[in-house]
């Protein structure tokens, strides 16, 4: 079997720059894809925080004028990473977040930014960088997504395509005079192009044009394809499902794993389970939490937006207390749920503990340290922290949604008798159902016996990258074969 090249563009990687999941997929795939014959380099925007950690680089590609200025692309590694950096300091080296500026809105010219990127990808897919020329280009997310669409309309074709969506929220959309400056003919602008609403919509353009679709769970998949929750771009959807599929991401049990993870108190695993305890008083103490052993301590690591459901979690807050539980939430996001919280921890001391940021080192101790994690999700494309969960033990209490309800075995009676239960699922988007989830939670823990079955249950719950890579590397086959078939009957 040959080995294929894989060129994967996104405005995110693992660890250098990370603001959600996106980053961690795009971190690990990789790798895990190596031991598939397939060779991966991911070309990301040259950030300050990935100019900094590149440890070797060159010059691959020289672009005279990219939006206003020359640009280059660095052939570089960080760590085990391979990469394509897009070194373009008029666009990309500004400090903070990658999207916004620090006030908290959108970079202004963050059209150009993501166009820039994409149309990079699409160059290096038709072939600019001799030295790599990939069988295929995998793009992520809107910011990458128009690439297609460039490799579409500039005529020399290239590498064939892939659009991965790891949230149908986010699309991209401009305004339609930015065409001609994005650099795309006029009969782009269509509804077979990446017209969309009358905008230009990056999403959009990707999920037309590109040759395969996947999303983050087969549940995923299917819930775009529907009016309710397809976001406007489920008709299209509809029509390109027999090129659309849902592959589950997995997590770096490398970077997750809590027989290692040099950021918690004492290390463990399903044989030194006990140990887990001294987790669980260590994240009471740093959390403000009374330091009660039998106390069910329900974690939450997560971005606090509509889209996460916590705001059904704040309403629930009187059951969970009722229940004798403690609260350990670290999050950062909306500024009401953010004050909801604050204030909730101020009314409640010693039973609800919060930390508002991002914080890599607290988000670890959460999963080692809590009994159970509720991840309350109105929609959840697949969801990471509850895979985290399952493998420190930390038993998932999810809304049924997405990836959620793909990747977690509810403790229904059915599961409980055959010993193969590794959470409580929940109907999602009322707080009723919440409530309900959190009191069963409570008697389930109450029996100690069969709450250590859901925790051991879930860390033998094989959630790496193994059987995902394994999902992409045949999809980038069929692809590949498929093209030589087509041209094959085409010569
Ligand atoms: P999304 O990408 O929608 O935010 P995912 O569950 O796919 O949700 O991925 C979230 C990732 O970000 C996980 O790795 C999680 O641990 C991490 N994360 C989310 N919020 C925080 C936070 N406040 N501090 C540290 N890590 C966080």
């Amino acid at each position: 079997m040959s080995r294929l090249k894989v060129l994967s563009a996104a405005s995110e990687l693992y660890p250098l720059v990370k603001t959600g999941g996106l980053a961690d997929v795009t971190g690990a795939l990789p790798g895990a894809l190596s031991g598939l014959e397939i060779d991966v380099r991911s070309l990301i925007p040259g950030y300050p925080s990935v100019i900094g950690a590149l440890e070797s680089c060159e010059t691959a590609l020289e672009i005279p004028d990219l939006f206003g200025a020359p640009a280059r692309v660095l052939a570089a590694t960080a760590g085990e990473i391979d990469l394509f950096v897009l070194d373009a300091p008029h666009l990309y080296d500004r400090p903070g977040n990658p999207y916004t500026q620090p006030d908290g809105t959108d970079w202004p010219d963050n059209a150009f930014r993501f166009a820039a990127l994409a149309k990079t990808a699409a160059l290096i897919a038709e072939g600019a960088i001799p030295a790599f020329q990939p069988d295929i280009l995998h793009v992520h997310d809107w910011q990458a997504a128009l690439a297609p669409a460039y490799l579409r309309y500039g005529g020399k074709g290239g590498a064939a395509t892939v659009v991965t969506v790891h949230n149908l929220a986010f699309q991209g959309q401009f305004p339609p005079e930015l065409l001609g400056p994005f650099g795309l003919p006029p009969d782009s602008f269509s509804i077979d192009g990446v017209e969309h609403y009358g905008m230009i919509g990056f999403l959009k353009a990707g999920l037309r044009l590109a040759d395969r679709i996947t999303t983050v769970s087969p549940s995923y998949a299917l819930e775009i394809q529907q009016p309710e929750t397809g976001m406007g771009l489920d008709g299209l959807l509809r029509e390109r499902a027999a090129r659309l599929s849902g592959i589950l991401n997995g997590i770096d049990t490398g970077v997750w794993d809590p027989a290692t993870d040099p950021r918690i108190v004492a290390t463990y695993s399903a044989e030194t389970f006990d140990t887990r305890a001294k987790n669980k008083t260590a994240l009471q103490d740093i959390f403000g939490l009374a330091s009660e052993p039998g106390a069910l301590v329900v974690g939450v690591v997560s971005r606090l937006s509509w889209q996460k459901g916590l705001d059904l979690l704040a309403d629930a807050l009187p059951v969970l207390l009722d229940e004798g539980m403690q609260l350990a939430l670290l999050g950062a996001g909306d500024a009401d749920l953010e004050a909801r919280f604050r204030a909730a921890a101020d009314a409640n001391p010693g039973r609800v503990g919060v930390k508002l940021g991002y914080d890599e080192a607290v988000a670890h101790r959460i999963q080692a340290g809590s009994d159970a994690l509720a991840l309350p999700s109105r929609f959840e494309p697949c969801g990471l922290t509850q895979l985290c969960g399952l493998r420190y033990g930390a038993v998932p209490l999810v809304a049924r949604v997405g990836g959620l309800a793909d990747t977690i075995i509810d403790a229904n009676e059915m599961a409980l008798a055959a010993g193969v239960a590794t959470g409580i699922k929940f109907q999602h988007g009322t707080r009723e159902s919440l409530e309900l989830a959190l009191r069963k939670a409570g008697r389930l823990f109450r029996d100690r016996d069969t709450w250590r079955r859901l925790q051991t249950n879930g860390m033998a719950t094989d959630v790496s990258w193994r059987a995902p890579a394994k999902r992409y590397a045949l999809l980038y086959r069929e692809l590949v074969a498929e093209r030589s078939t087509v041209s094959g009957a085409s010569a």
